[in-house]
């Protein structure tokens, strides 16, 4: 009764698995291509894929036996026994991808070695030769997939719209790209070129897919341990995306999701992630090939770790580690784990962490630790709500931001208590107490990022409302400072200034509404030297720069003392802000010590 299944039945079996869409037969052929040591990758594609995907390299070709063995299932020149599994270089392994795909496409080989004077061409179809001959070609290969699903029309009718498949077929692409700077890719799709990216350095190629302003936003990430190495980038809180799409990890080169590994991440960066956000990082963690597993599935883009705690550990650490060493972080830690406290390197001297104590029995596996991530809400409804409240609904535990579930936002006026026990000590710090713990926060820092949110918000609104002074008043200049501020002029207009200018100096008549006066002729200075420094970025940035001036001058400063009501007022301001944590220079406004720290430490 039993019988085998023909190869092509097989075969179109095993397709279902391994080419799902368009996008699949990319990264299968993209990575065939980064296996034959190609420099050069070239990727055409026509109506997203569904009519037709080429990729052309220029790596190490193959000769006529392969060419004709290669559509084999179970053929591979990568792997020839199952050592080699726990020894893996290649992307490939498991020699079905090209079985597959011939089983339910039409498929074009064009390849020669660097040897040969001619090169060998072979077309296939559902899995049957139609033919093959020599042909002239360049040295390497080219696969041309040409109606894929023709003869599976459950999968060709359940294809997305070709925006969507397009979508698909670009981050498989950029997957690859990014984790291999040192090779050349480009992507066209209907003719029309979609990327091109010259080899290049890791920071490059970032920059060269998503943009000229990434550079900035990216914070590099080292370290090396026994166990794995660790580089990339993560981007700066402020640049969290409201999607996942900008979460990459990759393990030996190659693109892997792991909701473990991005929870590392996420438990590195608490209290500096928005309810909402994402953060985006691009980390590359180099391992011994025979520590991980990532024959788990046909697709290869799932891992086993032999020892996932650790790697766990050193990616938080690590991460943990930069975001201190660039200052973007509240960076009390009590949960760091002190095997995995990386020292600093002396780079960071001119930088203090407001280390209080680290916890040397501290578990950061167990499942109370894990609800250590403070986050907060953007949301404007509850702008004006009480900031315990508030407070409470931030410390909602990790799992909750790691699911897509929708932000828990409710009966906020229900959980407002009234009466708050806040204190100030050594006119500095205002001390109150929250459900967890304690809550510590810097009046000047905190001040400074409630005027800020507040500046900014007033300029970048579309209406400038430009209030007049009492008595015009003069600031006199000379001519070089003239010449500056005439490149500045319509700027500084825009911000709400109203002025006009002479050889001797500039009258103003009006300034900003709703931003306290201020001594006109300083303020003229201190634009012209922070213009004169970088012109570009100033201009870009002027609403910034102007925010953060007005509220480093006019926030309350340290050593003076709070009243009851002016510290709640901060409290509440503080948190109805879009980053309450960061300060405007990216230090801490606030922390937190948890009760539950406390108890440990009196134990
Ligand atoms: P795998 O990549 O798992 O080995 P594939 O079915 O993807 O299986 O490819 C089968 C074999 O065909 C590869 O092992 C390789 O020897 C050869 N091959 C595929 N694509 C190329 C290419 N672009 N250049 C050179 N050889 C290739
Ligand atoms: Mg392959």
């Amino acid at each position: 009764m039993i019988t085998l299944l023909p190869d092509h039945v097989a075969n179109q079996i095993a397709a279902g698995e391994v080419v799902q869409r368009p996008s699949s037969a990319v990264k299968e052929l993209i990575e065939n291509a980064m296996d034959a040591q190609s420099n050069d990758i070239k990727l055409v594609i026509i109506d997203s894929g569904k009519t037709m995907i080429q990729v052309i390299d220029d790596g190490t070709g193959m000769n006529e036996a392969d060419a004709k063995m290669c559509f084999e299932r179970h053929a591979t020149s990568k792997i020839s026994k199952a050592d080699d599994l726990f020894a893996l270089q290649t992307k490939g392994f498991r020699g079905e991808a090209l079985a597959s795909i011939a089983a339910i496409a039409q498929v074009e080989l064009k390849t020669k070695t660097k040897n040969s004077e001619l090169g060998i061409k072979l077309c296939i179809k559902g899995s049957e030769y139609m033919s093959a001959e020599v042909c002239t070609c360049q040295k390497g290969t080219s696969f041309t997939i040409k109606n894929l699903f023709y003869n599976v029309p459950a999968r060709r009718n359940f294809l997305k719209s070709n925006r969507a498949e397009l979508k698909f077929i670009s981050e498989e692409f950029i997957r690859i790209a990014l984790g291999h700077p040192e090779v050349s890719f480009s992507m066209f799709h209907n003719e029309k070129e979609i990327y091109r990216l010259p080899k290049e350095t890791s920071r490059q190629r970032l920059v060269s897919i998503y943009g000229n302003n990434y550079n900035t936003r990216l914070v590099p990430v080292k370290e090396e341990t026994d166990i794995v190495k660790v580089s990339g980038f993560v981007c700066k809180p402020e640049f969290f995306k409201k999607s996942r799409g900008e979460q990459f990890l990759f393990v030996n080169n190659r693109f892997i999701k792991s909701s473990y590994m991005n929870h590392a991440v996420q438990n590195a960066m608490e209290g500096l992630i928005q309810v909402g956000y994402h953060p985006s990082f691009f980390l590359f963690l180099t391992i011994d090939p025979s520590k991980i597993d990532v024959n788990i599935h046909p697709t290869k883009t799932e891992i086993k770790f032999e020892d996932e705690r650790h790697v766990y550990a050193i990616v938080r650490s690590a991460i943990k580690h930069s975001i201190g060493q660039y200052n973007i972080a509240p960076s009390l830690d009590f949960s760091l784990n002190p095997e995995y406290n990386i020292m600093s390197t002396g780079q960071s001297k001119s930088i203090k962490t407001p280390i209080i104590q680290v916890n040397p029995d501290f578990n950061p596996f167990d499942s109370e630790s894990k609800k250590n991530v403070v986050r907060y809400s953007s949301d404007k409804n509850v702008k004006g709500t009480h900031w315990q409240a508030l407070f409470e609904e931030m410390q909602d535990d990790m799992d909750s931001a790691i699911s897509e579930a929708p932000v828990r936002l409710t009966k906020m006026e229900e959980e407002i208590q009234d009466h708050q026990f806040v204190f100030q000590i050594k006119n500095r710090f205002i001390f109150t107490q929250i459900k967890s713990g304690i809550l510590v926060i810097d009046q000047e820092k905190a001040h400074e990022r409630i005027l800020y949110e507040k500046y900014l918000q007033n300029f970048l609104d579309t209406m400038v409302v430009s209030q007049s002074l009492v008595f015009a008043k003069e600031v006199l200049l000379n001519k070089m400072e003239l010449d500056l501020f005439n490149e500045v002029s319509d700027d500084i207009a825009s911000l709400g200034f109203d002025f006009t200018t002479n050889e001797t100096g500039i009258t103003f008549q009006g300034t900003p509404a709703n931003i306290p006066n201020e001594d006109l002729n300083e303020m003229v200075l201190d634009i012209l030297q922070s213009f004169q420094e970088n012109k570009k970025s100033w201009k870009q940035q002027k609403e910034k720069a102007m925010a953060k001036k007005f509220a480093k001058r006019n926030a309350i400063k340290l050593g003076r003392n709070l009243q009851t009501e002016e510290m709640n007022q901060i409290i509440n301001e503080l948190f109805s802000c879009e980053m309450p944590f960061a300060s405007i220079t990216n230090k801490p406004t606030a922390i937190v010590i948890e009760l539950n720290e406390l108890i440990k430490r009196f134990n």
